[in-house]
Order: C-alpha cells, then sequence, then structure tokens
C-alpha cells in the first residue's frame, strides 16, 4: 500500500503520515522498524508514548503473566494492580493528593474530559480557560479545550471554553523580551477571568510544557503566578501531563520539575510507554471531599479503565523507570542535549531552540534577524514537501510541524545519551542546510 488513504481506517495529520504510512514492525529501545526493513531513530516517541522505549521483554512479560491472572476489567472491579497503580500515581503526584483519588481513563483525552467534569461539578461553576495554541485531545470536550488549529473543526463544542495567549517567549505576544518579561502570559489568565467573571471559572488547563504549536516552556515564575491568581479567584488548576509526565521533563510529574502545586494531574501516554492503554485524572485531596460522604455523586466507570494489563504494564514500566534510574538520567543529560541542540543555532534557518527535559523544539525562520517565518506556501514547500521526508530518510523520526511556525520537535525515549545527542546534531545540521538551500 502506497498511501494512507488506501487504508480502511481514519490517519490524522502528521506531515509524516503524510509522506509515508507507518508500518511499524517492532523496535528495540530508542529504535524502531517498518515492514520494509527500515530502522528509525524514533524521535517522537512514536506520538510521545514510548518514553522507556521500544521492546521492553519485562513488559511484554507482564502483559502475559497478567492475562494469564486476569484479563477483564469493569468498573467496580478490584484487582491488585489496579490498587497498586492508583497508591503509586498518588504518592508521586506528592503534597495535596495523599488522600486523592485516581480515575481511571483509557488515554489523556478521557482524562480531560473527567477533570472537566470533575472541575464543574466541584465548583459549581461552567466556564474553563486553555490556551489558544495547545491541544488536550480529540474527544468534544478535549477538543474545545484545544485552541490550535484543530479547534475550529467542533465549534462551538462544550459551552463555556475561553482561550488565553501561550508562552510564546520567542514571539511574545506582549511584545516582552526573557529580561524584560513580567510573566504577561499568566496575567492574562487572571485578566481573562476578571473579563469573564471570575465566580462563573471553573479551571485553568495548562500543560507543564506545552506541546502543540511548538514546545513553549513557561518562562520563570509563570506557575507560581498563575497558582496565586487560581487561588485567589478559587478557579482550580489543571495540568495537563499527557505528554510531560513519565521522565519527559525529569520526574515522574512534571509540575514536580517545574515546582507549583495542580488540584488535578491528567496523564496517559508514557505511564506505560505506550505498551497498552491507560490514562488517569488525578484529583487531589480536597476535591475529593464532597464526594466522600456519598451524597454528591461523580458519573464515572469506564468499562475498560484501569484494566488489569494495562496496570500491570503500568507498574512494570514504572519499575523500569526506578530500576534504570531513568528520572535522574534525563535531569542529568538534558543538560548536554540541549546543547548539541543549541548548536545549531549557527545555521541561518534555525531561529529559536527551546524546551525542557528530554523535550525539544527547533523553530525554523526565514530571517534570523527579524524572525521572518515562512508563508504558507514556504511552509507547505520546505516541511511537507522536503523535511518531513528527508528527516525520515535520513533515519530520524520526528515531527515536523507545520501547524503554528515550522517546528521540528524532538521527544526522544528517555534513555538517549550523548552518541545519540551528536548523531541528531549531524543528521539535523545536514538536512536544515539542505533546506535552506532550496528556500
Ligand atoms: N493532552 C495533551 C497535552 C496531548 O498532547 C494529548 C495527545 O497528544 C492528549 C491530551 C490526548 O491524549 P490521548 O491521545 O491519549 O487521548
Amino acid at each position: 500500500m502506497a498511501s494512507v488513504s488506501d487504508y480502511p481506517f481514519f490517519f490524522t495529520w502528521t506531515a509524516q503520515h503524510a509522506a509515508k504510512p507507518l508500518e511499524i514492525t517492532g523496535g528495540d529501545r530508542a529504535h524502531f522498524t517498518t515492514a520494509d526493513g527500515g530502522t528509525w531513530l524514533d524521535l517522537g516517541t512514536l506520538s510521545y508514548q514510548v518514553n522507556a522505549g521500544h521492546g521492553r521483554r519485562p513488559i511484554v512479560e507482564a502483559i502475559k503473566r497478567q492475562a494469564d491472572e486476569l484479563c477483564l476489567s469493569a468498573p467496580n472491579a478490584v484487582y491488585p494492580a489496579k490498587t497498586e497503580l492508583a497508591r503509586r500515581l498518588l504518592a508521586m503526584a506528592g503534597r495535596g493528593f495523599e488522600q486523592g483519588k485516581v480515575f481511571f481513563t483509557l488515554g489523556g483525552a478521557e482524562a480531560n474530559e473527567n477533570a472537566i467534569k470533575m472541575a464543574r461539578l466541584v465548583t459549581n461553576r461552567l466556564k474553563l480557560v486553555s490556551r489558544y495554541r495547545s491541544y488536550h485531545g480529540a474527544s468534544m470536550g478535549a477538543l474545545t479545550l484545544t485552541g490550535d488549529w484543530r479547534r475550529p473543526a467542533v465549534e462551538p463544542g462544550v459551552p463555556g471554553v475561553v482561550h488565553v495567549q501561550d508562552c510564546y517567549c520567542d514571539r511574545c505576544p506582549f511584545g516582552q523580551k526573557v529580561e524584560t518579561c513580567k510573566r504577561e502570559c499568566a496575567t492574562n489568565i487572571g485578566e481573562t477571568m476578571r473579563l469573564e467573571g471570575p465566580q462563573s471559572v471553573a479551571a485553568v488547563f495548562l500543560e507543564p510544557v506545552q506541546n502543540s504549536g511548538g514546545c513553549f516552556p513557561p518562562p520563570p515564575g509563570y506557575f507560581d503566578r498563575v497558582r496565586e491568581i487560581c487561588d485567589h479567584y478559587e478557579v482550580l488548576l489543571v495540568s495537563d501531563e499527557t505528554i510531560c509526565a513519565f521522565g519527559r521533563i525529569g520526574g515522574m510529574f512534571a509540575c514536580e520539575d517545574l515546582k507549583y502545586q495542580p488540584d488535578m494531574i491528567t496523564c496517559a501516554k508514557g505511564m506505560t510507554s505506550g505498551y497498552s492503554p491507560i490514562g488517569a485524572m488525578i484529583a487531589s485531596d480536597r476535591l475529593f471531599e464532597p464526594f466522600r460522604t456519598g451524597t454528591t455523586y461523580f458519573p464515572h466507570g469506564y468499562t475498560f479503565g484501569g484494566h488489569p494489563v494495562s496496570a500491570a504494564v503500568a507498574m512494570t514500566n514504572l519499575d523500569i523507570f526506578e530500576r534504570e534510574g531513568l528520572y535522574q538520567h534525563v535531569r542529568e543529560q538534558a543538560p548536554a542535549f540541549r546543547a548539541s541542540l543549541e548548536r545549531l543555532l549557527d545555521l541561518p534557518i534555525v531561529g529559536d531552540v527551546r524546551g525542557e527535559g528530554f523535550f525539544y523544539g527547533i523553530e525554523l525562520v526565514k530571517d534570523k534577524a527579524t524572525r521572518e517565518t515562512f508563508d504558507d506556501d514556504e511552509s507547505e514547500r520546505l516541511l511537507r514537501g522536503f523535511l518531513s521526508k528527508a528527516l525520515f530518510d535520513a533515519g530520524l523520526y520526528c515531527r515536523a510541524d507545520d501547524r503554528g511556525d515550522p517546528v521540528v520537535q524532538l521527544a526522544p525515549p528517555v534513555i538517549i545519551g550523548q552518541p545519540e545527542f551528536d548523531q541528531i546534531e549531524q543528521i539535523l545540521r545536514s538536512v536544515l542546510t539542505e533546506a535552506w538551500s532550496r528556500i
């Protein structure tokens, strides 16, 4: 089969999928293989989920063991893997979550749906705040929260969603530089709440480092300010960690790395490193309070939420993280990864390198001095016409994202080190040099 449209199921959006259907057959650590015999260095962890890497036998063994023991789930079914995983997540979520609860789902979008539901029930308010370039999942509520190019497809969506500015420091929407930044993007959240009527706002949904649009870390002090604003208006803060949890930024949860206290954490993908589907909405102690008496009803209950196989996979995956010191590895190696990518700043096409941990975006520009970006036509020719395919042909699988400004995004398995950093730099250097000569 040559084209994605030849398949009897529906594909989504990435430029690389458009260039070549990914007939994946397996993988080993940071590489995966495809049906045509090719091997790729996986810089996208497929879809940001294979954090512990490919071909992990202990995870496959855990699947077999759990399937032998118990392979059925139901919302009211109790089994050790589910209980142990929930305890582990709450313990790692830390302060404020000790007496909290985990609501298991099948992925990140459903986790956010439940965070919406919880926020509205607990606060008795309707409105939700999220950022313009964000992505929060493909279900109806999550897609309405989403601010990026996918949002118009479902508008008006669920009622009450309001969008605010992103932390786009390289092109600050408030015209600031790093040196002059007064966290206006955080203040914008408070100002929006004030104008909307803070007593109508239930929650704000933020990613620790925003993926969609090109990998945006917050400026220093951003989350401190957001927390203050949320406390002031009694609005809940939801940390959407569907991508950023499980070592992507360094810790099990990125709010720990960035040192802020959310009221809910939503997560999925890296919890099982993608070997089996699971997601979770983790609610802090105080949110669960109204439900303790049994008079308030939280309508939750996915048949497959916290399935024993997925829960067992998650436990084994998290054991691997601890046994191999992967959280520590990311914290130690992140500066070297960043440094190797920053060396690319000497290329005329590289306008910005940004990110945290093992999660980076390289923004491409037409004019470095003026930060002029590419028009739609050039973006199409550069990203779809050349870059995605050229990176793929050079053995790198990563997302070249043309949904905002042109950005190459890197989120490799969190096991790689200096040899791979060097290889990545060398391949990107040669492909980006070639891209520049074609403009
Ligand atoms: N939230 C964020 C920040 C995401 O990046 C994604 C998916 O990429 C989702 C939610 C949706 O997760 P899922 O595809 O598991 O539903």
